[in-house]
């Protein structure tokens, strides 16, 4: 049976907009020694705008990114819906007559006819392609914290789009109040290297994973739980689903996907990052009481 002191934690912790799906995960929380955040939609609020396009010299920028929202407004992803909204607040016309596959992880690939059109990150274009890139200005936009994407046709990068998403202040006052309470804190993100680091440095966590698959988040976890450290994963996309499953206490974020907030332990209703710190509070209180 569940005890007083138990169900008056939980009951405080609703008050405050986070759901524990049973007492077993508010107590898990107390003994939790690192803290790991999935970049995109938790460490910011996921909603990147376009601000650079570059196009290569010969080419149409009208056209080349008539091409681009074509292929992106067939995508969810967040950095496709940013895309196709740029296009629109422009009035570019677009068809949707190629025909995509998506590559999690990496980006998209469009078929035609007589082409076929490759869009996604540094990994999934070819690095050395995107260093060639009028002077690598890939490496000057990721160095200011942008998400660059890159589109290649046969003869090479076509354009790069660079989109800023915007760090959640809760997250770097919920990193340095963990940072506070003992807890190492890292970043697990699939985003590149040079914009993670940046990325990772504003929100002020000990160390971050760039270039993450989805089974890169769960084995990084898994390596963090060796010798018998307690992880907590805090998430909001389908992608983060496994590594939540992983975790000894999976946090998803309450605008989260449906996958995440199914799989995880703990819901933060408002996606407010502080309510972490203070739950582990709250845990640790309520462990004292129990116990
Ligand atoms: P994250 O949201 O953490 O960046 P994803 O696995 O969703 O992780 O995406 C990893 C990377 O793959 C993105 O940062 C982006 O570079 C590329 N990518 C994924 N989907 C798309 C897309 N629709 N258009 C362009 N790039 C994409
Ligand atoms: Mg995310």
């Amino acid at each position: 049976s569940i005890m007083p002191a138990t169900l008056a934690a939980i009951s405080n912790g609703a008050k405050r907009g986070v759901l524990f799906k049973g007492g077993v995960h508010l107590e898990h929380l107390a003994t939790l020694d690192v803290v790991a955040f999935d970049k995109t939609g938790t460490l910011t609020t996921g909603k990147p705008v376009v601000t650079d396009f570059i196009v290569r010299d010969g080419l149409q920028e009208e056209d080349v990114l008539a091409l681009l929202a074509g292929i992106e407004s067939q995508s969810n992803h967040p950095l496709a819906i940013a895309i196709t909204k740029y296009a629109d607040e422009r009035n570019i016309a677009y068809s949707r007559s190629l025909e995509i596959e998506d590559v999690p992880g990496h980006g998209l690939r469009a078929y035609s006819k007589n082409e076929e059109i490759f869009v996604g990150n540094p990994r999934f274009i070819g690095e050395n392609h995107v260093a060639n890139f009028q002077n690598n200005v890939a490496e000057r936009l990721a160095s200011e914290g942008k998400t660059v994407i890159f589109m290649k046709d046969e003869q090479g990068v076509m354009a790069a789009a660079a989109l800023k998403d915007t760090l959640r202040q809760e997250a770097i006052d919920a990193i340095q109040a963990l940072k506070q309470l003992g807890i190492e804190t890292v970043m697990l993100t699939g985003d590149n290297e040079r914009t993670a680091e940046v990325i990772a440095k504003e929100a002020g966590v000990d160390r971050y994973v760039a270039e993450c698959l989805p089974e890169t988040k769960v084995e990084q976890i898994k390596a963090m739980m060796q010798d018998g450290r307690q992880v907590g994963m805090i998430g909001d996309g389908i992608n983060d689903a496994p590594a939540l499953a992983t975790a000894t206490s999976g946090i998803a974020m309450g605008e989260g996907t449906d996958v995440a907030l199914e799989t995880a332990d703990v819901v933060l209703m408002k996606n407010d990052l502080t309510k972490i710190p203070y739950t582990i509070q709250l845990s640790e209180k309520m462990n004292r009481i129990v116990k």
